[in-house]
């Protein structure tokens, strides 16, 4: 199952259910993001996110797991 890490800090975004659904180009990783920020919260990288899906560049955890990916916290991705 294709991983989302979902990198949303509630107290930034204002909401922890709705991000920026992207991929960064530098470390690879997919996430969910604060809307709107303009780096990689994994990798620092700023101007290497690109829309995963046209069609959901604002996406809900909910809707991501109805679209059949696995979301893992942040947290999870730190620790490795
Ligand atoms: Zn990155």
């Amino acid at each position: 199952m294709e991983k989302v890490i979902n990198c949303i800090d509630p107290e930034n975004n204002g909401s922890s259910e709705i991000g920026d659904f992207v991929k960064c180009v530098e470390c690879e990783k997919t996430m969910i993001t604060d809307i709107g920020l303009e780096h990689c919260p994994l990798c620092g990288e700023f101007d290497k996110l690109m829309w995963v899906n046209d069609d959901y560049r604002e996406i809900t955890i909910k809707e991501l797991i109805k679209m059949g990916y696995e979301v893992i916290p942040e947290i999870e991705i730190r620790i490795k």
